[in-house]
């Protein structure tokens, strides 16, 4: 096979080092050609080190000289580049064919879009981008022959189970699993003291700080409804949940002649990472296979959506649609910023999201300034949300 040109944005984090590992164990058909973060430069380098770049990016501005001094200094012929619109450039850059599109939040969004829109394979673990942006980001990859492969593993999933026929009109519906996150099985009553750092202790993924926490409060997986319906097309009504706390059944397809179809592997990123890679071929990641034996049994269940109500404000802002995912997804991010930084208690993160979205009228989403704007209501309503909030506690 030829040799795939890869840029990696977001390769700092958790997607972003399982990225570089698949890639690394296939010299001869991967090569990390831009590496790209947020802010952390000693990081950002020591990556260049070890899997030498043509170019290096960080996003803040303010990183620039630390960055080549950095790449200099271990004697790296490296190219060091800063600022959001390097970032948008080399995700549109023809020296790659390939975006890992791996940056946590709604700041990974015009990487994402620029990626899309130049036609690149899109290997896209950003979800907050589709959520803010679904539409759009959609139109674009379509009009451009973008190829969109899903990261996330239940979309990854059932993006393996739609290839196995012509599914175009034989779905019925989809169900996503859930491991239902560290705080399972608990009532609301028993949340309201929950620290950030229980929040974190995912107890079968290994993931970064902000989707940990989306995961105990399940906005994960309504951020996750809202992804499937855009990636796949498909109503509220044909995408379930279920709780599958053994997180070995990543997602699964039921058609219409009654045959469901699921993916199966141990939680590791690493499996999904080799798919968008490779696909439509399949290569060695570096993760064991699945042992039913030794796993024993397979536990589904009904999320409590009493206890974890954000799971049904998401799909009620992608019943409303227009810019309601928007507003959902930016109340969330700030409202997860806040409880991380011990501001604010765990039960006021859907609270949060919910005082947008009752307070911000949905409209229409059709052009990208409508989006951004609406995100930006949304963070200013909620950060004065948080501030008078903490000023009674
Ligand atoms: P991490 O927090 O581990 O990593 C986030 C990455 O984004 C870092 O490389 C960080 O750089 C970079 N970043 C942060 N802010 C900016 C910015 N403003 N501009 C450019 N880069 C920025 O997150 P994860 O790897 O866990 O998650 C990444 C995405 O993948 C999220 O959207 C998440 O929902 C999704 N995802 C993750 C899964 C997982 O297993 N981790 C599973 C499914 C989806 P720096 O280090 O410099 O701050
Ligand atoms: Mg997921």
């Amino acid at each position: 096979p030829a040799l795939r040109q890869v840029a990696v944005f977001g390769a700092t984090g958790s997607i972003g080092a399982s990225a570089l590992d698949v890639i690394a164990r296939h010299p001869d058909r991967l090569r990390a050609r831009v590496l790209a973060a947020g802010s952390n430069v000693a990081a950002l380098v020591a990556l260049c080190v070890r899997h030498r770049p043509d170019d290096a990016v960080i996003a803040d501005p303010a990183g620039f000289a630390a960055l080549r001094d950095g790449l200099r200094a271990v004697g790296l012929p490296t190219r060091a580049h800063a600022g959001p619109e390097a970032l948008e450039a080399f995700a549109a850059a023809p020296e790659c064919d390939t975006v890992v599109a791996a940056i946590v939040g709604a700041a990974g969004l015009p990487s994402t879009l620029a990626a899309a829109r130049a036609g690149k394979r899109l290997l896209l673990a950003n979800k907050e981008s589709l959520v803010l942006a679904g539409e759009l980001l959609m139109r674009h990859a379509q009009a451009a022959g973008s190829e969109i492969i899903p990261i996330d593993s239940e979309h990854s999933a059932i993006f393996q189970c739609l290839r196995s026929c012509d599914a175009s009109r034989g779905v019925r519906r989809v169900i996503l699993t859930a491991s239902g996150g560290p705080f399972r099985g608990r009532s609301r009553a028993e949340l309201a003291d929950v620290t950030p750092a229980q929040a974190v202790a995912h107890p079968k993924w290994s993931m970064g700080p902000k989707i940990s926490v989306d995961s105990a409060t399940l906005m994960n997986k309504g951020l996750e409804v809202i992804e499937a319906h855009h990636l796949f097309g498909l109503e509220a009504e044909r995408i379930g949940v279920w709780v599958h706390p053994q997180s070995l059944v990543h997602s699964l397809v039921e058609f219409v002649d009654g045959s469901t179809l699921a993916q199966m592997g141990l939680p590791d990123m690493r499996t999904t990472l080799a798919v968008g890679l490779a696909w439509p071929e399949r290569v060695d990641s570096g993760v064991a296979g699945l042992d039913l034996l030794q796993q024993g049994r397979l536990d589904f269940e009904a999320p409590d959506l009493t206890a974890f109500p954000c799971l049904a404000l998401a799909w009620e802002a992608m019943r409303a649609g227009g810019t309601a995912p928007a507003i959902l997804n930016a109340a969330n991010e700030v409202a997860v910023d806040a409880f991380l930084a011990g501001k604010i208690a765990f039960l006021a993160i859907p609270a949060l999201v919910q005082h947008a979205l009752s307070t911000l009228p949905s409209t229409n989403a059709d052009t990208l300034e409508a989006l951004l704007a609406a995100d930006a209501d949304a963070r200013r309503i909620t950060a004065a949300a948080l501030t008078r909030q903490t000023a009674h506690a």
